[in-house]
């Protein structure tokens, strides 16, 4: 780190500090997946490979068309079973239907390459890093509320070192939409009222409704790469960040 971003990252601390003593807020809720981390990048890039694996074998294909009966088909399968990773078994059963490539089940002894997804570590989101040090050295408990299974959750925080951030980790159910139920059992976790907290997430329903839900005021948006995380009307009061989760802090502190 410069000297100059020494000097600014510990003027944002004592803002930050600043800024918890006014508002209570004690502890901080993240969610995990495209918050701090790019875990959509992952999938577009699994999703990507597999379509050229299949091309490599079914030189007639149309990719493109592929590509898009592939998504769809992962739409509708999210629909019905959330981020459950058995629904992929559904997809490329569904594909090799759909493609008469069922013969030779081209799609489903494939589907490995879709499951490294879970086997890919993902990137931390630029300036991520800084932030969660920050919060942590303004003396703000943080925790995660992340919507994915235990093992894969577990593989991503130790990968990425960032277990050492997070005192919690709430595991919300994988076979439903995640709601206010988890964010509520973080907040209840850290032994805090839900107005000594701020949530922090990408997906509007199923973090900042879902947040608000469980009686958090003070909330954080940062827009997805999922359209669909997009979708819904945002609390009252919601600071918007469109940069991402490492200018969280600045747009916090010019919103207080
Ligand atoms: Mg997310």
């Amino acid at each position: 780190m410069s000297f100059e971003r020494a000097c600014e990252y510990l003027d944002q601390v004592s803002r930050l500090r600043e800024w918890k003593a006014k508002t209570g807020v004690r502890v901080v809720l993240t969610d995990l997946d495209d918050s701090p981390i790019s875990t959509a990048a992952v999938f577009i890039a699994q999703k990507q490979k597999f379509v050229e694996a299949v091309a490599a074998v079914v030189p007639i294909l149309n990719k493109d068309e592929f590509a898009a009966a592939l998504n769809k088909e992962d739409q509708e399968a999210h629909t019905r079973w959330s981020v459950d990773p058995g629904r992929w078994q559904t997809v490329v059963e569904n594909l090799d239907r759909k493609f008469s490539l069922d013969g030779g089940r081209i799609c489903r002894n494939r589907l490995s390459i879709i499951e490294d997804i879970y086997r890919t570590p993902p990137e931390i989101k630029e300036g991520a890093l800084t932030t969660l040090d920050a919060f942590k050295t303004a003396g703000l408990r943080i925790g995660t509320v992340t919507h994915a299974k235990e093992d894969w959750t577990n593989f991503k925080l130790r990968f990425l070192g960032l277990n050492k951030y997070f005192e919690h980790v709430i595991l919300a159910q994988i076979d439903k939409p995640k709601d206010w139920e988890s964010w509520a059992v973080g907040v209840e976790r850290f032994g805090v009222g839900p107005e000594e907290v701020l949530g922090i997430g990408d997906s509007i329903e199923g973090d900042i409704v879902a947040a608000r839900q469980a009686g958090i005021r003070h909330l954080i948006w940062v827009p997805s790469t999922w359209r669909v995380n997009n979708l819904g009307q945002l609390p009252e009061g919601t600071i918007v960040v469109p940069e991402g989760f490492g200018k969280i802090i600045e747009r916090l502190i010019e919103a207080a």
